[in-house]
């Protein structure tokens, strides 16, 4: 591990200083992917600026009826349990609880969550010397390389590598906001627009700037996500990052027919890919299996498989059937 420094930050402000100080510093809050990434040598700051005990953990009521509010700092086992997500959002909820360990979760943030990197095998070993995201224009060693895991959607010839995250594929589905604090004050950026595909610039993974702090995220009201789901498709139950998984919110009136969707797919590229297509296509439909199959094959129609990871596609498209028949058959 290369040497770094370390400092404590006392208030998000002194934590956004602090960085634009220093711009090869990062934060520190549960550190449960940053720390592996240090220990292999492919994160290498100067330095850690511990942000762990700023006041960034609430999970509350936003007033006047807006939503939720979740601190960045709130651990991701805490806003799995607390009521306000499993009564109002169960598919975040499903999301967190299907991600990683519970000794992981009750150290991962929801704002490390957000900046999670990819598990590309290249990527995370330093041994394999082409990987664009870790040195750009080193190549890509995945492209010819074991690309069982990578993406099928979204992907460039500069990248192929997915988003690991399972609480990112839920936030998408709920129209989440993201709320970041740099030297200039505060500023909002919608979650479809806080991750990036890889294009030519796979070595950058989102819009946040390297000087501004996530400090929460915000969930628009949404009545009708508490009749959502979130199914993960991985190789062990246990513990494993997705292979496949969805995140369906539906909306079904007294009469079967579908009055609105929302469909977002992990492990599939590189952001939480939300399925526009696949929305509009359910949109008036009965709810069954028939719309749900024209639904996933939307879904999918732009989907581009490489050596290893051709069964994703088929995957996707059950793992969207499968999720939104769930969602029909609970109670309205
Ligand atoms: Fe690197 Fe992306 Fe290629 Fe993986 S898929 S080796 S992260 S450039």
């Amino acid at each position: 591990m290369n040497p770094f420094t370390y400092a404590r930050a006392t208030d998000p402000q002194q934590a956004v200083a602090a960085i634009e100080a220093s711009p090869q510093a990062k934060f520190l809050g549960g550190g449960t992917n940053l720390i592996d990434l240090m220990k292999m040598g492919v994160e290498v700051p100067s330095q850690l600026i511990d942000i762990s005990r700023l006041p960034l953990a609430q999970v509350e009521e936003l007033p006047d009826g807006k939503g939720v509010r979740i601190g960045a700092l709130a651990r991701n086992s805490n806003v799995a349990e607390h009521p306000l997500i499993t009564q109002r959002y169960p598919v975040l909820s499903q999301a967190f609880l299907g991600g990683a360990s519970p000794q992981l979760r009750n150290m991962a943030t929801v704002g490390g969550n957000l900046l999670q990197r990819t598990r590309c095998y290249y990527f995370c070993d330093p041994a394999f010397p082409q990987c664009n995201k870790r040195k750009a224009g080193s190549g890509c060693g995945a492209l010819d390389g074991f690309n069982r895991i990578h993406a099928i959607l979204g992907q460039s010839e500069q990248c192929i590598a997915t988003n690991p995250s399972d609480m990112c594929v839920a936030l998408a589905a709920l129209d989440a906001v993201v709320r970041v604090q740099g030297p200039k004050g505060e500023r909002e950026i919608a979650i479809g627009d806080f991750h990036r595909l890889p294009g030519n610039t796979p070595n950058v993974d989102t819009n946040l700037q390297a000087n501004e702090l996530i400090i929460a995220v915000d969930l628009p009201p949404m009545p009708f996500a508490v009749r959502s789901h979130y199914l993960k498709m991985r190789d062990r139950a246990s513990y494993a990052f997705a292979l496949v998984s969805v995140a369906v919110v539906l909306d079904v009136g007294p009469d079967g027919k579908i009055k609105d969707a929302r469909i977002a797919l992990g492990g599939v590229a590189h952001k939480p890919w939300r399925a526009p297509e696949a929305e509009k296509a359910l949109v008036g439909k009965t709810a069954d299996e028939r719309s749900f199959t024209a639904a996933a094959q939307a879904a999918l129609a732009g989907a581009k498989a490489r050596k290893h990871n051709k069964f994703k596609i088929e995957l996707a498209k059950r793992t969207i059937i499968r999720a939104l028949s769930t969602v029909a058959a609970m109670p309205s």
